[in-house]
């Protein structure tokens, strides 16, 4: 097997080492969960953009779909794309978009593999109108623990296929997708752009242009309080027609050059991120906006991923790293969401990502995150005073407006909460408990939460994450 790496999700907090399994063929990856053993167990990674642990397994070993990054084909025209699952979604923009195929749901990243996507059934800016990921995934191979490989769609197995998707690898390592790519125009999206006051703003402008728009998102100032609470600058936009593009861009209506992206020089000392610099660039990011602005053409990159632009923008955050929190509350309860705005302002906990949108309905996915509701996004310094006592208030109130957290994203959520908030994990245990009766997976993630079954969790328990100090492996 391979080396011992010490692993971090994007946020950079709870470090731990595992061997590093790097399989170049599906053939290699049977070998590898054929010969697992619950003493040491493993968690499928790609790209390491979950926020926290997910991809970790400390003490055991981590199998990276580093090497099975081919696009094995892509119709040009039906737009199914045969991918093995190291492929990445800025890989298959670039396959499809020549031939206006565009990927069908894309997170804030373009920088994640169709293994990852499928593992944590990503959602995007369309969910209202398209969904999670795995509703577009025609099949997939999955390598089972003890090494079987299975091919598996949502009609051949629907019960292996919904634990899969949002199921965070504890199913078994997929090693290829087919998956139903866009059709898409152009590469640029004709955007509109409000600026609201409020939240109880934002929320209407939200729910208005869910209605006229297939994508739409706010980005919204946290620190902001009183009569500002909750505004937001809302983007909302569809992919343009050949006729919305300038002259000069229709020779190359698919143009797309994901290649510029700045780093960011390091080391950053701790704190650059506080309460004072994140309200400073809360308001001059608001004022610039414009009040309103209908028609500009974006890119993919501007519009989509516009955290790609900068390479390793993580690193800002200072050693410490940061959390994410992402949370979606039934429709029905506003009043919950405004609340959650009042204390993350009221806590003066520095949020310099906060992005508010609308789910449509939710997918059967026993353990996937999106259900028809509000969906919030946060990131904080993992160092700021007082967070865990914020996260606890906002736990609770989540967990009792029958809403639940995005497990790529948690690091603070108790065990017993979630369990109310995933109703459906009793049936995520039973199926897990015949398919690897021994606990041959698990994830730092697994054990934290008790995801599995609780002989499986004891089996798979190993020691502390090491700290920091320690060179972290992501592949960019
Ligand atoms: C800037 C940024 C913005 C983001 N925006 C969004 C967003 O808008 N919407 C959203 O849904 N998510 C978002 N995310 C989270 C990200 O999309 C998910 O965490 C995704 O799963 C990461 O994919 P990855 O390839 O990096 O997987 P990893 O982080 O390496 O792994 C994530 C999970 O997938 C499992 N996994 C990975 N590969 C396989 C495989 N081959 N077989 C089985 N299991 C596998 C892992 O075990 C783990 O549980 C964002 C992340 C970042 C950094």
């Amino acid at each position: 097997m391979g080396s011992t790496v010490t692993l971090t999700g994007w946020g950079r907090i709870a470090p731990s080492s595992a061997e590093l399994a790097e399989p170049s063929s599906v053939a290699d990856a049977e070998a590898l969960l054929k010969v697992a053993a619950p003493s040491r167990p493993l968690i499928p990674r790609g790209l390491g953009r979950s926020y926290n642990n997910a991809a970790q397994c400390g003490g055991g070993v981590v199998v990276s779909s580093a090497h099975l990054n081919r696009i094995i084909e892509l119709d040009p025209v039906t737009g199914v794309a045969d991918c093995a699952a190291g492929v990445s979604l800025e890989q298959l923009m670039v396959a499809g978009l020549p031939a206006g195929w565009f990927v069908p749901v894309s997170p804030g990243t373009r920088q994640v593999t169709i293994g990852g996507a499928i593992a944590a059934d990503v959602h995007g800016k369309n969910h209202h109108v398209a969904g999670s990921f795995a509703q577009h995934v025609r099949s997939f191979d999955l390598v089972l623990p003890g090494g079987e490989l299975r091919t598996v769609t949502s009609e051949s197995d629907p019960a292996l296929f919904w634990a899969t998707a949002g199921g965070m690898g504890l199913t078994g390592f997929i090693v290829r997708a087919a998956v139903q790519l866009k059709r898409v125009a152009s590469s640029r999206v004709r955007v509109e752009t409000v600026r609201t006051a409020d939240i109880d703003e934002t929320m209407a402008v939200l729910a208005e242009h869910d209605r006229r728009y297939g994508y739409t998102v706010a980005w919204s100032d946290s620190m902001a309080r009183g009569k500002g609470l909750g505004r937001s600058v809302v983007t909302s936009g569809d992919f343009a027609a050949l006729a919305d593009l300038p002259a000069a861009a229709k020779d190359d209506p698919f143009a797309f050059r994901p290649g510029a992206r700045l780093g960011v020089p390091g080391p950053f000392p701790p704190g650059l991120i506080n309460r004072y610099t994140v309200a400073l660039a809360n308001e001059a990011w608001y004022r610039k906006a414009p009040k309103h602005r209908d028609g500009e053409l974006q890119t993919i990159g501007a519009f989509f991923h516009p955290l790609d632009g900068i390479r390793n923008w993580n690193r800002v955050y200072g050693p410490g790293g940061f959390r994410q929190y992402q949370y979606v509350l039934p429709f029905g309860e506003e009043a919950a969401v405004r609340r959650s705005f009042e204390l993350v302002s009221a806590a003066r906990a520095p949020s310099f990502v906060t992005v508010l949108k609308r789910f449509g309905a939710g997918d059967p996915g026993l353990l996937s995150f999106p259900m028809a509701g509000w969906t919030l996004a946060l990131d904080f310094p993992a160092r700021t005073p007082g967070l865990g006592v914020l996260l606890d208030a906002l736990d609770r109130l989540v967990a009792n407006g029958g809403g639940r957290v995005y497990l790529a994203k948690d690091s603070h959520v108790p065990p017993d909460v979630l369990a109310q908030m995933y109703p459906r994990l009793p049936e995520f245990r039973a199926l897990r408990a015949e398919l690897d009766p021994n606990g041959m997976l698990a994830s730092d993630l697994s054990r934290r939460l008790g995801l599995l079954a609780r002989h499986q969790a004891a089996a798979g328990r190993l020691s502390r994450s090491e700290v920091d100090g320690v060179a972290h492996y992501t592949r960019t």
